[in-house]
């Protein structure tokens, strides 16, 4: 008998944490890597979020276990936030505060999946949601979009996918790996066909803040969806706070409830001085957000308009988030020297390797075709990026 769980035998790695590290090796070997795999803004928390968490170390008065489900000011603001912002009726009891948004999922699927229950999983999809589930002993379902419709998957193929065993369903909008931002129109028809059966719906809106549409739709708003949808939100991309692992949620109460429960075993409260941070930033003004909001969009033309130039890559434009997620698979089959490149972690392998640009292979969000390339990082690197992939893959044959 293994040492391992069978549990965890069956589990991935996340293929955007091991990207990373591959690329942090190379870089500690000298090798100067441009890494474009993880998913994390390239700014500084902003100033007033920073001060804030020095003023809570300041007081003394945080040193403390936090209540599990996050302190009551903290609560209130983000029910607050979630109902004026979003249209999402919230109260401090809905709200669960997490070490990070996958915290928050994590506790989700834990809280609402029996063994073989099914998950429908609007697919591109973020890495960690197909292994968390399955870890829940739940089955995902994909449903898969395709890059001509901006990888959106549609209400009809929801329809097609429903069984008596569906439990839930899973989205992220802005997207994480598409980029694509689905419309109030596209989330209204996903809705309908959910009527009548007792889906939960997790509707995960980390990406809010980096939206180009200029429209952030909430499932969580739709009247008739009020006791069923639970929101995702948190601090990490929006307000360039990663590393302080802040997730939250809203939900109905049973639900949130039995997220704090199951958070109670696995970790209590989050950091207390990272959630005097989280108030700050959610409280605050959100110009420096907009701001760099503003500077990805930048980005977003600067990266389309040198990928579209690389022979045999199909590109759409992104509507949201920091993600480009190019079909590549015309050089499947291709090689150069050692290299033979079947699929895109081949390509990937050959892209750190020989371009010494880490991105992350599509089979890790549902297409194998993809590569995720993410433009949270400088012009110049980008620049420099893409010009290095181009170089790499004309070698190839
Ligand atoms: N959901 C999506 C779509 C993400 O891209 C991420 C990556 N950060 C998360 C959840 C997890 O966020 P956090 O860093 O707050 O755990
Ligand atoms: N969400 C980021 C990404 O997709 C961070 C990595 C992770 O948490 O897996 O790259």
């Amino acid at each position: 008998m293994g040492l391992i769980s069978q549990r965890l035998e069956a589990m991935e790695e996340s293929a955007t944490i091991a990207m990373a590290q591959k690329a942090r090796e190379l870089k500690s070997q000298g090798v100067d890597v441009i890494s474009l795999s993880l998913g994390e803004p390239d700014f500084k928390t902003p100033d007033h979020i920073q001060k804030a968490a020095k003023e809570a170390i300041d007081s003394g008065k945080y040193f403390g276990y936090p209540p599990v489900p996050g302190y009551p000011d903290l609560r209130e603001a983000i029910a607050k936030k979630f109902t004026e912002e979003n249209s999402i009726p919230s109260q401090a009891a809905n709200v669960v505060v997490s070490t990070g948004a996958k915290q928050s999922l994590a506790n989700i699927f834990m809280s609402i999946i029996n063994p073989r229950d099914e998950v429908i999983v609007l697919s591109p999809y973020w890495v960690s949601y197909a292994d968390l589930i399955q870890v829940a002993e739940g089955k995902p379902v994909l449903v898969k979009g395709t890059i001509e419709n901006d990888f959106k998957a549609t209400a009809a193929q929801v329809a097609a996918a429903i069984t008596p065993k569906t439990k839930a369903l899973i989205y992220s909008s802005p997207c994480n790996p598409t980029g694509s931002v689905f419309t109030h129109e596209e989330l209204k028809a996903i809705a309908d066909v959910l009527q009548g059966n007792d889906i939960v719906v997790i509707a995960d809106e980390i990406y809010e803040h980096i939206n180009f549409t200029g429209k952030h739709v909430s499932m969580g708003s739709f009247p008739e969806m009020k006791d069923r949808v639970i929101t995702v939100n948190g601090v990490a991309k929006g307000f360039a706070m990663t590393g302080w692992r802040i997730g939250y949620i809203s939900a109905p109460l049973t639900i949130a409830k039995a997220c704090s429960k199951i958070q109670g075993q696995f970790t209590s409260g989050a950091n207390s001085i990272a959630q005097r941070a989280t108030l700050a930033a959610i409280t605050s003004d959100l110009a420096p957000t907009r701001k760099m909001a503003t500077e990805y969009l930048k980005r977003r033309a600067l990266v389309h308009d040198l990928l579209v130039e690389i022979p045999g890559f199909k590109v759409n434009m992104p509507t949201g988030a920091f993600y480009f997620f190019p079909e590549v698979s015309s050089y499947y089959g291709t090689s150069v020297g050692d290299y033979k490149i079947n699929n895109a972690s081949d390509l990937c392998m050959y892209l750190l390797n020989e371009a010494h640009v880490s991105l992350v292979t599509g089979e890790a969000f549902g297409s194998p075709e993809c590569i995720r390339l993410s433009y949270a990082a400088s012009e110049s690197d980008l620049k420099e990026a893409i010009s290095r992939i181009k170089s790499a893959l004309e070698k190839l044959s």
